[in-house]
């Protein structure tokens, strides 16, 4: 490492409370179990590691891992005995034989430090997996600690969420979000701009955005398609944004989903908007307000905004399940057209 990157939790840019509380962690002995929420990108999984790595650390202090020592070196090159990673197989999940067989594992004792630390991606989990491991959850060997990542604690059984302790990262600045991709390496002062405009605070986006020419295009159809649907005719609905959106499936990757975000965001300006506030100095404004005052003409409007948001959510989920795609797209459309015709 370079002297100039910064150590420990000091790598994790802006999430200053959720580093407060990592750190205040470290000094407890005894077994634990954290559960990290954010959207994806929001850095979870890093801070999950930082975790880690500080708990095993020799001499880790106020700043978190010590980035020198034996236990930081077999860490970062992945062959920590005292550390474990459950990961999915090809199907996104992680096998409950992985959980069942990790758990009886984690009752041998630390062989290097005095700590074991187990990490899992809680969104892999099915409910029998949460439940493989729910035994030791409740009794956790006096050593061994917990780290979990999720979108949101919602995704995990309320037997689960209830026993953790709760971490959530939050949104970053535009300050954050710039020294994060120069961190990264992205030099072009206007390619971080662009990146931070478009990323909603979020870092994974950042980064995917300064790789993506094509993004502003992909937010203007994204734009376009949206703000049509209080007043698209079902024919048009049907076939020419259907068909809009399947291409953008089909050209892989994640643009489909980045397509979606968009108009999540759209949603969630649009809550804030009816609620008095103006959600972001943002040149889309206008065709925000229009949209608006189209969906307050209607009852109940953010009833139905939140209900478009669990529309999203479906879909995304449906999606990643590998149904039929025209389904999928068929289904949401309706149902976002349902909630905002006028
Ligand atoms: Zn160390």
């Amino acid at each position: 490492m370079k002297k100039s990157e910064p150590r420990g939790f000091a790598r994790l840019i802006g999430q200053d409370e959720a580093k407060a509380r990592l750190k205040e962690a470290l000094e407890k002995p005894g077994a634990s179990f954290h559960l990290l929420t954010g959207p994806a990108g929001s850095g979870k999984r890093l801070a999950a590691k930082l975790f880690a790595k500080a708990l095993l650390c020799e001499r880790p202090d106020s700043d978190g891992a010590c980035d020198v020592c034996r236990s930081c070196q077999l860490f970062d090159a992945g062959t920590h005995v005292d550390y474990r990673e459950l990961v999915s197989d090809n199907k996104g999940l992680i096998p409950t034989a992985d959980v069942r067989e990790a758990i009886a594992d984690l009752h041998t004792a630390p062989r290097l430090g005095d700590r074991q630390v187990i990490s899992i991606d809680g969104e892999q989990l099915n409910e029998q997996g949460q439940n493989a491991l729910l035994k030791s959850l409740e009794t956790p060997p006096s050593f061994v600690a917990f780290i979990m990542t999720a979108a949101s604690e919602q995704m995990l059984l309320p037997t689960v969420r209830s026993r953790a302790v709760k971490i959530r990262l939050t949104n970053r600045t535009s300050e954050e979000l710039d020294a994060i991709l120069l961190l990264h390496g992205v030099r072009d002062v206007t390619e971080r701009e662009r990146a931070v405009a478009y990323a909603d605070g979020n870092p994974g986006r950042a980064l995917t955005l300064v790789a993506d020419e094509a993004y502003p295009e992909l937010r203007e159809t994204a734009l376009q398609l949206f703000f049509r649907l209080p007043t698209r005719r079902l024919a048009d609905l049907l076939t020419e944004d259907a068909g809009i959106l399947k291409r953008y499936k089909d050209a892989g990757g994640s643009r489909l989903f980045a397509l979606i975000e968009v108009w999540g965001e759209q949603i969630r300006d649009a809550l804030v908007m009816i609620s008095g506030k103006d959600p972001r100095d943002s040149t889309e404004n206008e065709r925000l307000s229009h949209f608006v005052s189209d969906v307050l003409k209607r009852e109940d409007a953010a009833l139905r905004l939140a209900r478009c948001q669990t529309a999203l959510i479906e879909m995304k989920r449906a999606l990643g399940a590998h149904g039929s795609v025209d389904t999928v797209l068929a289904h949401t459309l309706l149902t976002l057209r349902k909630e905002l015709h006028v």
